[in-house]
């Protein structure tokens, strides 16, 4: 290892205990989502403690966008460090905001308790870890290097939980994320530290509805049932397209296994008269169901179109038509996200490989996302395709009670991320 290497090594790993104290205040701000607590306290703390170390801070919110209110506003972090010559901006995206806790917890959500050289708390590994992780790479980097060429950003941003439509593609409207202003893109997001996330996989979701008549339950000859049409569009799903999604098979690296084919969740189904309040002890009517709705979340792969995906569906709902007298549907698009994938070459892959090895003594492995994250806004909006996941964390724990990141990954994730910044700037 070069000179370079060893001390920026030794200012990250002087920095450890920074890390730890870093993870927990931010864990220690419960930034909820649903419905967005506490954004605009944690980018304002954020921001003071990135001013004392030097760096240049906007606070940002996302007015107007989905998700923005008076009661919930959706406030965003950008900070940035100019190094002493023109050069590349390597930027590092985090998600501040967490979900919900749920049951089974042994630890304080919030607590942000140290046991075993894990840090436990909601939030920990997804990823307010992978923030504080950037943010002390680049602190240790700057202190081994003080002159170097470029800038580095880092942001914190609300909402990826649900779409990050008031945080990453807010940003990404504004020019904060265009190939001019930016050239790299790292998210540290929890998919372990020896493993570069390219992109991930494409999403449409649509709501699907089957007409009915409504009639007296005892009389259902009179009426016609919206829930039997909706069981035969179930069961044309079940006899052809499950069997087709089955035999897509990607060559994109997508983890686990299971989802390197193209697949197909019913989300939701719902017939007939609506779900009793709670408390509601009666009985329900006898009516015939006039209406029955599904919802679909069908994941795509790079090698599909997105309009033969749409095609399938509709083709599957005019075949349940011509086979079933009365049979009448809407379908509706909620929402579509395109696949992507960053090339193996870019410049970003390459040097966090390189890092990779020097840090941890092995090879990296290239991995696909099953569902989508912010890379999507940065890819479509933001028109940059320099851009990877990495981070510390484990990506089973995200979510689940009891959520931890450990300390040493932490640092050795650090130390990749320092060496990063080495190489691009
Ligand atoms: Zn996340």
């Amino acid at each position: 290892m070069t000179d370079i290497t060893d001390r920026i090594l030794a200012e990250v790993a002087a920095r450890r205990e920074a890390l730890v104290a870093l993870t927990q205040d931010l864990v220690r701000i419960p930034t909820l989502n649903p419905p967005g607590r506490n954004y605009r306290d944690l980018v304002e703390w954020l921001g003071h403690r990135m001013e004392a170390q030097g760096w240049q801070v906007e606070l940002l919110r996302a007015e107007g966008a989905i998700g923005d209110s008076d009661t919930w506003p959706r406030w965003n972090l950008v900070a940035r460090y100019e190094g002493t010559r023109p050069g590349d901006c390597v930027h590092f995206n985090g998600h501040h905001d967490v979900v919900e806790v749920g049951n089974g917890w042994t630890k304080d959500p919030f607590g942000g308790e140290v046991e075993d050289g894990k840090i436990y708390g909601r939030g920990t590994c997804d990823m307010k870890g992978g923030i504080a992780t950037a943010i002390i790479a680049a602190e240790a980097f700057i202190a081994a290097n003080p002159d170097f060429a470029g800038a580095i950003e880092v942001s914190a941003t609300a909402d990826e939980e649900s779409g990050g439509y008031g945080g990453v593609a807010w940003l990404a409207e504004q020019g904060y994320f265009s190939p001019e202003r930016v050239q790299h893109v790292i998210i540290p997001e929890p998919l372990n530290k020896d493993r570069i996330c390219l992109g991930h996989r494409g999403v449409w979701w649509a709501e699907i509805e089957t007409k009915g008549r409504i009639a007296h339950g005892s009389m259902p000859f009179l009426g016609d049932s919206a829930i039997r049409h909706m069981g035969a569009v179930l069961e044309e799903m079940e006899r052809t397209l499950y069997p087709l999604l089955a035999r897509k098979r990607t060559d994109m690296p997508v983890v686990p296994d299971g989802a390197k084919q193209s697949t197909l969740n019913i989300n939701s189904i719902h017939g007939g008269e609506p779900e009793p309040e709670p408390g509601f002890t009666g009985f329900p009517a006898p009516c015939v169901a006039d209406r029955a709705r599904i919802v679909i979340d069908r994941r795509f792969l790079l090698e599909e179109d997105i309009g033969d995906v749409k095609d399938e569906v509709k083709a599957l709902l005019e075949r349940v038509k011509d086979s079933r007298p009365g049979f009448d549907y809407e379908i509706r698009d909620m929402h579509e996200v395109i696949p992507t994938m960053t090339d193996e070459s870019a410049p970003v892959v390459r040097s966090t490989a390189a890092a990779i090895e020097k840090v941890l003594g092995a090879q990296p492995d290239y991995v696909v996302s099953p569902g989508t994250y912010d890379q999507k806004h940065i890819d479509r909006i933001g028109r940059l395709h320099n851009c990877i996941a990495y981070g510390p964390g484990v990506l089973d724990l995200a979510h689940q009670p009891d959520e931890w990141i450990g300390i040493d990954d932490m640092v050795d994730s650090a130390g990749v991320m320092a060496l990063v910044l080495a190489e691009l700037l």
